[in-house]
C-alpha cells in the first residue's frame, strides 16, 4: 500500500515514511492510495478478539511482517486496563463504547500506545532518532507523552494552552520526569499551539536538521488505530441487537475520530449514519448542517479537548468529498486560508452528505446531560461523551441502533462533573475517582512557560535537543 497527500504534490510513499514524517512535504495529510473493501470479511472477523482484528485491518494498511505486527499490538493493548479493550455499555437503544481504559483514561491511548510502538520498531531497524513535537487540548499529549517515554531515540515536546487543561490532563503529563518528554505552557489557545507545531514542521530544513516528527491526529498511524473499533464495536451491537446497519455518536474537535469512522464505512462497515457532535465550538456542525465552514474565535468550554475551530483532519474528508482531486482540495484550502471560509457551492457541491448529521451541546446542555444520565442510568459521563451522547439524543431512531463514542473516563474532569451534579456528587464519587489518577496527586511536575511564539519554542526545541 502507498500513501498520497491530499495536495497531490510529492511522490507517494510507503507506509513507514507516512508514519514518520506525519504531514505530507507539500502541506497535505496522508492518505491510502485505494481503500480495500473487507465487507466479505466481516463474518470471518465478527468473533474476533480486539487485539486480533486490530492486526487483521492493519495488515491492510502496512507491510509489516505478520509476528512483528501482532507483537506491536499485543504491547500497545496490553496497556489497557479492561480485558475487552473498549468494552460496550447499553442503554436501550443508546450503546457506549468505552474508549478509556487506556493508560491515560482517553480515546487517545488506543491510538498513541500503538504510534509509540511503531517509532521504536522503525527506529530500532533504521538506527535513526526522532524529536517529536505535538500541540494538545488536554489529551493528546498525556497519551503521546504515555506512548513515548522512556523510548530510546525518541524525544517529545508537548504544547499545551497555559491555563487551560484539566488539572488532571496537566499532571498527566507534568508528573512525567523521563528525560525523554518536554512538556511546554504555551500563553495561547490550542490554534495558537497547533499553529507553531504547524509551522515548525512545514519548515523542512529545521524539520530534517532536527528530525522532526508528528503525533498529532494528522499521522495516519492514528487514524488507522483509531478504525478498529468502529469494527469491533459494530460487530458487538450487531449481536446484542440483531441489526445489520448501526449509527455512531461522535465527540469531535480535530475530526479525528469521525474520519476514522468515515473510513471504516468507506471499507465497507455498515454504517447508518455518523453523528457529529460539537461542543459550542460549532465549525463542523455549521459545515454538516448549513454547508459552512467559517474560522471563528475558540470559546472555552466544559469539554476542553473538542475546544478546536480549523479541525485538522477536515482535509482528509474534503479529499474524498472533492472526488479525489487534489487541486481542488489546494484551491479550497488556499481559499480557506485566505477569507477563513468556504462553502458548499464553493466547493462545486449542491447537496450536502446525507451520511453526516450534526449537533451541538452548549454548558447547560452539557450539564444536564450528565445529570439525566446519572439519574437515568447511574452512570457518570464525562463532559466530552456528554456532548457525543446529547447530540445523539437528536437522532435516535427505531431503525438502527446508535453508538456513543465515550472519549474519556470522567475522573480527568472531576470539575465539570461535580457542577452537573451538586450535590448528588458524593453518591457517585467512587465512580467519578480514578486510582490512577488520585496517585499523580502527590507527585513532582516539571514544564517550562513558554509565550505563544514560534522562534521562542523552535530555540527551546534546539537547546532541548543539543543538550542531552
Ligand atoms: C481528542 C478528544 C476528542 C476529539 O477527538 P478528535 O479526533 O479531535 O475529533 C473528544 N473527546 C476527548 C475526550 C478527546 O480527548
Amino acid at each position: 500500500m502507498k500513501y498520497i497527500s491530499t495536495r497531490g504534490q510529492c511522490a507517494p510513499v510507503d507506509f513507514e515514511t507516512a508514519v514518520m514524517t506525519g504531514l505530507a512535504p507539500d502541506g497535505g495529510l496522508f492518505l491510502p492510495d485505494r481503500i480495500p473493501d473487507v465487507s466479505d470479511k466481516l463474518e470471518k472477523w465478527s468473533r474476533l478478539a480486539y487485539p486480533d482484528l486490530a492486526c487483521e485491518i492493519f495488515r491492510l494498511f502496512c507491510g509489516i511482517p505478520r509476528a512483528e505486527l501482532k507483537r506491536i499490538i499485543e504491547k500497545s493493548y496490553s496497556a489497557f486496563s479492561h480485558p475487552a479493550i473498549a468494552p460496550l455499555k447499553r442503554f436501550d437503544n443508546l450503546y457506549l463504547l468505552e474508549l478509556f481504559h487506556g493508560p491515560t483514561l482517553a480515546f487517545k491511548d488506543f491510538a498513541l500506545q500503538f504510534l509509540g510502538n511503531l517509532f521504536e520498531y522503525f527506529l530500532r531497524r533504521s538506527g535513526k532518532e526522532l524529536n517529536l513535537v505535538a500541540a494538545t487540548s488536554g489529551d493528546t499529549g498525556s497519551a503521546a507523552i504515555a506512548g513515548v517515554k522512556g523510548k530510546k531515540n525518541i524525544r517529545i515536546f508537548v504544547l499545551f494552552p497555559f491555563g487551560r487543561v484539566s488539572p488532571a490532563q496537566e499532571l498527566q503529563m507534568t508528573t512525567v520526569l523521563d528525560k525523554n518528554v518536554c512538556c511546554l505552557a504555551v500563553r495561547g489557545s490550542f490554534d495558537d499551539c497547533q499553529n507553531i507545531v504547524k509551522s515548525l514542521l512545514s519548515d523542512l530544513n529545521f524539520r530534517s536538521e532536527f528530525s522532526l516528527g508528528a503525533v498529532n491526529s494528522i499521522n495516519w498511524a492514528r487514524i488507522l488505530a483509531q478504525v478498529v473499533y468502529y469494527f469491533y464495536a459494530y460487530f458487538q451491537v450487531r449481536s446484542l441487537s440483531g441489526q445489520e446497519r448501526v449509527s455512531f455518536a461522535v465527540p469531535t474537535g480535530n475530526f479525528g475520530d469521525i474520519f476514522a469512522g468515515y473510513f471504516a464505512r468507506r471499507m465497507g462497515l455498515p454504517v447508518a449514519r455518523l453523528v457529529l457532535a460539537t461542543n459550542r465550538n460549532r465549525i463542523l456542525a455549521d459545515f454538516f448542517e448549513k454547508g459552512v465552514y467559517e474560522r471563528g474565535m475558540v470559546r472555552q468550554t466544559l469539554s476542553p479537548s473538542m475546544d478546536i475551530q480549523v479541525a485538522s483532519n477536515f482535509e482528509r474528508y474534503l479529499y474524498y468529498r472533492l472526488g479525489k482531486d487534489p487541486a481542488k482540495v489546494r484551491g479550497i484550502m488556499a481559499k480557506f486560508a485566505r477569507d477563513g471560509k468556504f462553502t458548499l457551492r464553493d466547493m462545486g457541491l449542491k447537496t450536502r452528505d446525507k451520511l453526516f448529521v450534526a449537533a451541538s451541546a452548549d454548558t447547560p446542555a452539557t450539564l444536564s446531560e450528565i445529570r439525566r444520565c446519572w439519574r437515568e442510568n447511574n452512570y457518570v459521563l464525562d463532559p466530552h461523551t456528554a456532548v457525543g451522547v446529547h447530540a445523539a439524543g437528536n437522532f435516535l431512531s427505531g431503525r438502527e441502533p446508535m453508538i456513543c463514542l465515550a472519549t474519556a473516563h470522567p475522573a480527568k474532569f472531576e470539575n465539570a462533573v461535580k457542577r452537573a451534579l451538586g450535590r448528588d456528587f458524593s453518591r457517585c464519587r467512587e465512580q467519578v475517582l480514578h486510582p490512577a489518577l488520585e496517585a499523580l496527586k502527590k507527585k513532582k511536575t516539571r514544564r517550562f512557560v513558554l509565550p505563544a511564539d514560534v522562534d521562542k519554542v523552535k530555540s527551546f526545541i534546539i537547546a532541548g535537543v543539543n543538550d542531552s
